[in-house]
């Protein structure tokens, strides 16, 4: 049940009448940070809802369940990685590091280049997903340690991806962002683990996932204990393979616009060539993104996994600035206002 404010009230007034009345609430703000509605959580007592209507400062009452209520609940929120801000109008965030954890000397050149580009955090697979039983699969538990230690010493945070719920514990430990793959989205069991880890979670969008679908997953990690979700467009599968996935470039000003949640973007996985990807991480920061995933390598022709798409130091720099002068808009200009959550219904499709 979602109670919807006057443009007057005063919040903790409207908020003390409706915890008398045995509801338990959660505030939903506007950009502005000013308490807009109270989602009222399921546990709460039975009242009429005259009654709720009849509080002063209650505008409306709408009794439409929200398939992910949790999920709306961050809207338009700002929310903290590692000490850093993601959304609710906070300065787009740069993470970025080598797709594989290849050895200590690689990541921390990797790191050094990050921090140097205003990186904030450092991205790096110690477990990775690849399409053949042949391929490098990142060197595991070792490479975590190495990149925890290189991000220390440049004075970054740590992103990077829990593939089974073995290694949930050994990733929470090195991480301050576990990262759930396109691959595993809807690995709830995954998802059940990694939640339960207590701790932010970077959720990628399932390649062939509907917004729907990916929405719903990030509820399963909110509602098994994720501190926040940061939701991440990495490209769908299309039909032309001229890049390597299509960036849905709407679906990332639906969320960011719209929903007011905080959506970042992977330009790298999304094309599959470096000399897409400053032009696409400007399309996505224009189009509200609240970071960038951007997959970067001291050398990327000696690349143990997705060289191709790795940008170089030079690179780097140049997206680093690129993201500096978007951060230097969002600072400068007062927060946008923020219209409430989207109607539930609008967004639920009944999926089982
Ligand atoms: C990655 O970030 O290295 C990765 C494997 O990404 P995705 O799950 O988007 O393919
Ligand atoms: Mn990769």
């Amino acid at each position: 049940m979602l109670v919807t404010l006057t443009a007057s009230a005063d919040s903790n007034r409207v908020q003390t009448a409706l915890q008398g009345l045995g509801l338990w609430t959660t505030a939903l703000s506007d950009r502005s940070g000013r308490t807009t509605a109270f989602w009222i959580q399921p546990c709460s007592s039975a009242v009429p809802v005259e009654r709720i209507r009849a509080v002063d400062g209650v505008a409306d009452v709408s009794c439409q369940r929200s398939p992910h209520p949790l999920l709306d609940a961050c809207a338009g929120r700002r929310t903290a990685v590692a000490g850093v801000s993601f959304g609710g109008g906070a300065a787009p965030v740069l993470m970025t590091g080598p797709c594989s954890v290849e050895s200590e000397e690689q990541i921390h050149l990797a790191a050094r280049a990050a921090a140097d580009a205003g990186a904030r955090l450092l991205r790096g697979g110690a477990f990775k997903p690849r399409t053949s039983p042949y391929a490098f699969a990142g060197h595991g538990r070792p490479a975590l340690g190495w990149l925890r230690e290189a991000a220390d010493a440049a004075g970054l945070g740590v992103v990077t991806e829990v593939m089974s719920e073995r290694e949930v514990d050994a990733v929470a430990g090195a991480a301050d962002l576990l990262q759930i793959g396109s691959r595993n989205m809807q690995n709830f069991a995954l998802l059940h683990a990694v939640g339960s880890a207590h701790k932010p979670v970077l959720l990628k969008r399932g390649m062939a996932a509907t917004i729907d679908e990916w929405l719903l997953a990030a509820e399963h990690l909110l509602a098994s204990g994720a501190t926040t979700v940061l939701l991440c467009e990495r490209g769908i599968v299309g039909f032309d393979p001229s890049t390597r996935n299509l960036l849905d470039i709407g679906a990332v000003a639906l969320l960011s616009q719209v929903h007011g949640l905080p959506v970042v973007v992977d330009p790298s996985h999304a094309s599959g060539r470096r000399d897409l990807v400053l032009a696409l991480s400007h399309a996505a920061l224009a189009a509200g993104a609240a970071g960038l995933l951007v997959e970067s390598h001291p050398d990327p022709r000696c690349a143990r996994s997705d060289g191709p798409q790795a940008l170089t130091p030079d690179a780097l720099a140049k997206l680093g600035d690129i993201v500096a002068r978007f951060a230097a808009v969002a600072t400068a200009d007062p927060p946008r206002m923020h219209p409430p959550p989207s109607a539930p219904e609008a967004i639920h499709t009944g999926l089982s």
